[in-house]
């Protein structure tokens, strides 16, 4: 039975490693809070003390924590997965880093014999828990053979863009257009709130018109209906996320990325005013009117 250490249980990892589980691997899962490891323990997995024990005996070390400072304690930290880790042991980077910091890892693992792969997600939590995400992967080929077994129980779709990095750069691509759809929606709504437009007339010219994406389709709706229950993905990933592609734009473009500047600033307002709610909280800070206190 193929091992797994599942390393980082929150809104997506969690049914990461559950898939897992259904796929009948042997797992151990790690999570700097235990709470959030209860029901997969219930349902076999291992609870390893650290991301070493976890990653001690593994086939494949797959994380998915937050952003680089995450990343680089849960695999390089006293008591990291790397430490333990056998050569040859396929380590397998989910979250959505910086490009610099997935090279980073990538020799640095490299280095102490793992094999890297970057395949950052897309899709929102019920796609990680039923394995329906989209993989962003950026690998060696002859890698990505070896990790097929590891990948095809989160996925319905693996693209696979290049060495090692890449997956990175796309999904940062990804994200950083997806913030510059929300603050432009949430713009879009507040303007036509306060100008006086029937709103359910302005949702269904939305969702049919030229500018409708999925994305615009399902925020517009809750950002009309302020209905901002079961956040999915929160603002302050969404600035973390924005922050690492303006800065992967800056390494390489000689113009100012100007769009991405505006979606960082916008998304600094909103982490500042409600950092671990829905990203589309957006809409109540500039829908504020013309003239109202701050
Ligand atoms: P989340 O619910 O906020 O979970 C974050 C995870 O990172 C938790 O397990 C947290 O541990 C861990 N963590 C944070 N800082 C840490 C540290 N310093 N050391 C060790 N662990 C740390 O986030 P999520 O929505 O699952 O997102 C996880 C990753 O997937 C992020 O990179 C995000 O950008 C990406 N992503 C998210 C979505 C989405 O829809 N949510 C979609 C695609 C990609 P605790 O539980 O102890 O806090």
């Amino acid at each position: 039975m193929a091992k797994v250490a599942f390393i980082g249980l929150g809104r997506m990892g969690n049914g990461m490693a559950g898939r897992y589980l259904d796929s009948g691997f042997t797992v151990a899962v790690w999570n700097r809070s235990k709470a959030k490891a209860d029901d997969l323990i219930a349902r076999g997995a291992r609870w390893a003390r650290s991301p070493a024990d976890a990653a001690d005996g593994a086939d494949a070390v797959v994380t998915m924590v937050a952003d680089d400072a995450a990343s680089r304690a849960v695999w390089l930290g006293k008591d990291g997965a790397a430490g333990t880790a056998k050569a040859g042991t396929l380590a397998i980077e989910c979250s959505t880093v910086s490009y610099g910091h997935a090279l980073d890892l990538a020799r640095e693992l490299r280095g102490r014999g793992l094999v890297y792969i970057d395949s950052p997600v897309a899709g929102l939590p019920d796609a990680a828990a039923s394995g329906k995400l989209t993989l962003l992967v950026g690998a060696e080929p002859a890698d990505l053979v070896r990790a097929r077994p590891y990948l095809t129980p989160l996925s319905t779709i693996i693209r696979h863009f290049g060495a090692v990095g890449t997956g990175t750069v796309y999904k940062l691509i990804n994200n950083l257009m997806g913030a510059i759809q929300i603050a432009g929606i949430a713009e879009g709504l507040a303007i036509a709130e306060q100008a006086g437009l029937d709103m359910r007339l302005v949702l269904e010219a939305v969702e049919t018109g030229v500018a409708a994406s999925p994305q615009v389709i399902r925020h517009s709706k809750r950002m009309v209906a302020r209905n901002f229950s079961g956040a999915t993905f929160t603002a302050a990933l969404r600035h973390k996320d924005a922050v690492y592609a303006v800065a992967l734009a800056e390494s390489l473009l000689s113009d100012a990325p100007l769009m991405g500047r505006a979606a960082v600033h916008a998304y600094d307002k909103a982490k500042a005013y409600a950092p671990d709610d829905d990203e589309g909280k957006m809409i109540e800070i500039v829908s504020r009117p013309k003239g109202a206190a701050t």
